[in-house]
């Protein structure tokens, strides 16, 4: 057995007592790191260098997953584009194709839901020929963005949501969140 040198305990006595220092050190520094990165990554994806392709690409893929629906919208489109009907691109914070027209009118009249000022069929919106109001406009838009975000998926969505407002005995329309969410859309305008 052999003893071992005061030398040496006295630098292990040391290294014991800086240690717990040099850790709180680390810590600090790696604290520190972590919110530098997040910071740059915040900062990257607040850049327009980032953000816009970012939102380009929410949109055309929203433009794809909604497509079913557009096709079905565009299928209704052209017949009230042909009888004297106009159609016109809107760009927001979405694509839209709006269409109006008498047959339009004739279409919105005869909702099977009850009469209406337009209606949003994927990325197409139907309005009336005349009178359509920018709040009317933004309503349907943000169909247009639910839409996007839900799909294919979004006619039973908003369906069951219909119905779930109907089972708890309120209102199918006015209680269907997809409307209220739409209707708080109105109120940024
Ligand atoms: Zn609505």
């Amino acid at each position: 057995m052999r003893e071992a040198p005061i030398r040496d305990l006295d630098s292990d006595l040391n290294a014991f007592k800086f240690t717990p220092r040099r850790a709180a050190d680390q810590v600090g520094l790696r604290h520190l790191l972590k919110r530098r990165m997040l910071q740059t990554i915040q900062r990257l994806f607040q850049s327009s260098l980032i953000r816009l392709p970012l939102s380009w690409t929410g949109t055309l893929f929203g433009i794809i997953w909604a497509s079913p629906l557009t096709a079905f919208g565009i299928a209704l489109a052209i017949p009230i584009v042909i009888f004297s009907g106009h159609a016109q691109l809107i760009r927001g914070h979405t694509i839209a194709l709006l269409v109006r027209g008498r047959l339009a009118d004739f279409m919105l009249q005869r909702h099977p839901f009850g009469a209406m000022n337009a209606m949003a069929i994927g990325h197409v919106v139907i309005a009336e020929k005349s009178g359509l109001s920018s709040r009317v406009l933004i309503h349907e838009l943000a169909h247009v963005r639910q839409a996007a975000w839900w799909g294919p998926f979004f006619p039973f969505a908003y369906l069951a949501s219909s119905a779930w407002a109907a089972l708890r005995g309120k209102n199918a329309y006015w209680h269907n969140r997809f409307e209220v969410a739409a209707r708080k859309a109105e109120k940024h305008f």
